[in-house]
């Protein structure tokens, strides 16, 4: 078959839950039996999200081969169960670099490089090695069509259509209908406006969805039959829901798989199976039970907003790993600081304690007490990269006497370094190379049999079993020795700093459990796990699995955090 995209825009306003509409989407496709990825356009200057603020944009995501990417990517892993790769996000930088850098090496034979054609072929060139191997790519705009930024792309979008053939590309808009609180009457008149933007660019939406608080009505939807010029049966309505995962439930309500099937001349190719996404999506809506657990972190200053943006991913994470225990996570979002300053009563009322990862110096001490209460008042413990250097720094503390004790991230002079710079990161830093230069992606781990770690990798079925997936680990990743009698898991990583393997046999005497491990060609041994024993659930990882996590696969390390809280 002729390859398919569907690309989604948006109208009116960003923050709409355009990335949710373009995983469920890329879902529903999924759902019909096709093979489907998903990409997403960051109109911006920067490269990559790698140097952006997590308060400014986000979480940044992180992809098995190392890409670091704006959050929607994750969502589409979320509803997508599958690996996603880093040239499935293009930005602006990344274009204009690759035009600039084959002018430089002459591949234009002279030509004049110019805005167009030279910009849209090279996003068009980009897209297309995106959807090498699938049947359908779902393409997400980031931002709205009014944006100066995005005129290349709404260029490459008709230009693509133009090579493709009409039959092989949908266009979605995604828009918002306002209902002004002095009114209480929702309006058309911004979505009207958006078309006539977008047809502008001689760009028509085949499927408008419409993002309202409340669902539409047949009057709003004749009002938009009338502007747009296209059917009733194409405007979707698209109400607030209360968890993300409704949104392509309702979609198929309103029968949008088949609308886009039709459109692109495709049939299904199978009958679309909900049961398991539903059963789900129920747990989250309609919860049995409720845990109430404390997220010890920093980047929280910037209000309600950025505050959720900025962990993303490990609170979906929780909600994963409740949706199957039909349980709610009641997460405190606690500012590490408020423990410099008022001591840990904040965690008086909660039954387990997170500590994500970050970066710098501030609040660091307010989540070291954090992770004391946890061990002594036997809380269950969960720490993400930081909060595993973190767990170290107060045991050495506090367990092992060693005065002073920290990462050298925190002080350069510390007696005792616990957590150190990686061999090669002095040298990156020293010459102000932040970009890409972290130990970045999947990476595999060993991991030791008797461990609890080892215990819900296991129970989750989230181990690499065969022989099989071993030669593809060795083959994509190559990036440690792999002791094949021992389990191998992949898991995500961010960071520039490790456990110092000087300190490795002390923590071991002192009772730590370093479960898993990672072998480099050539270095030192990489902690990657460690926990405490007799302890309810004391576990930490240099990893971030709530890269891997998703709807219907929850991380394992969520799922022990969770039962362990559930039956202690
Ligand atoms: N700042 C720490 C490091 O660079 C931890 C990073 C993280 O939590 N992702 O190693």
């Amino acid at each position: 078959m002729n390859k398919k995209y569907i690309v989604v825009v948006g109208g009116v306003l960003s923050g709409i839950g355009k990335g949710i509409a373009t995983a469920s989407i890329a879902k529903i496709m999924k759902n019909y039996g096709y093979s489907v990825t998903a990409v997403k356009i960051d109109p911006y200057i920067n490269y990559d999200a790698g140097t952006l603020r997590p308060t400014e944009h986000g979480e940044v995501w992180v992809t098995n081969d190392g890409g670091e990417i704006d959050q929607d990517l994750g969502s589409y892993e979320r509803f997508l169960s599958c690996d996603i790769p880093k040239r499935n996000n293009i930005t602006t930088g990344q274009v204009y670099k690759e035009v600039i850098d084959k002018e430089r090496a002459g591949e234009y034979l002279g030509k004049t490089v110019q805005f167009i054609p030279h910009i849209p072929q090279e996003i068009i060139r980009r897209i297309k090695i995106a959807s090498e191997g699938y049947e359908i790519t779902v393409v997400e705009i980031g931002g709205t069509i009014g944006d100066y930024e995005n005129i290349p792309y709404l260029f490459a979008v008709k230009s693509l259509s133009r090579i493709e053939g009409k039959d092989n590309l949908a266009v979605v808009l995604v828009t918002y209908l306002p209902i002004p609180s002095h009114l209480s009457e929702m309006k058309t008149k911004p979505t009207q406006q958006a078309i006539k933007q977008l047809s502008e660019h001689t760009i028509f939406p085949d499927i408008i969805i419409c993002r309202a608080k409340e669902p539409l009505d047949d009057v709003r939807k004749s009002k938009i039959e009338t502007y747009a010029n296209i059917e009733t049966d194409f405007v979707i309505s698209a109400p607030d829901v209360e968890s993300i995962y409704e949104v392509p439930l309702n979609f198929e309500y309103e029968k949008l798989g088949i609308k886009l099937l039709n459109r692109l001349d495709l049939s299904p190719k199978k009958k679309a199976d909900w049961e398991k996404w539903k059963k789900l999506t129920m747990g989250i809506i309609n919860p049995k039970k409720s845990v109430k657990v404390a997220m010890v972190c920093k980047y929280l200053d910037i209000g309600g907003f950025s505050l959720k943006d900025s962990y993303i991913s490990v609170s979906q994470a929780l909600n994963h790993a409740g949706a199957h225990e039909q349980v709610n996570f009641d997460i405190k979002w606690i500012d590490a600081k408020e423990i410099e300053e008022s001591g840990t009563d904040c965690l008086k009322d909660v039954e387990g304690i997170i500590v994500p990862g970050g970066f710098g110096n501030s609040g660091i001490e307010g989540k070291i007490e954090a992770i004391n209460y946890a061990r002594k008042n036997r809380i269950p413990y969960l720490g993400l990269c930081l909060g595993m250097q973190l767990a170290l720094v107060e045991y050495a503390r506090n367990v092992m006497g060693l005065e002073g004790a920290n990462s050298s991230e925190f002080d350069r002079d510390t007696p005792h370094p616990v957590i150190d710079f990686l061999a090669d990161q002095e040298k990156i830093l020293a010459m102000k190379h932040y970009g890409a230069t972290m130990r970045l992606g999947a990476y595999a781990a060993n991991l030791k049999r008797d461990s609890t770690i080892f215990k819900w990798y296991k129970e989750t079925g989230r181990w690499e079993k065969d022989k099989e997936s071993i030669k593809r680990i060795k083959e994509e990743f190559r990036l440690g020795i792999i002791d094949q009698k021992e389990p191998v898991i992949l898991e995500r990583h961010r960071h520039r700093y490790e456990v110092n393997p000087i300190y490795i046999k002390d923590f071991e005497k002192e009772g730590v459990i370093f479960g898993g491990y990672h072998k480099p060609f050539d270095g030192e041994v990489l902690m990657e796990f460690m926990e405490l024993p007799d302890h309810p659930y004391f576990v930490a990882t240099q990893a971030h699995p709530e890269f891997k996590s998703r709807l219907e696969d929850p991380a394992p390390l969520f799922v022990g955090f969770l039962k362990s809280i559930l039956f202690k």
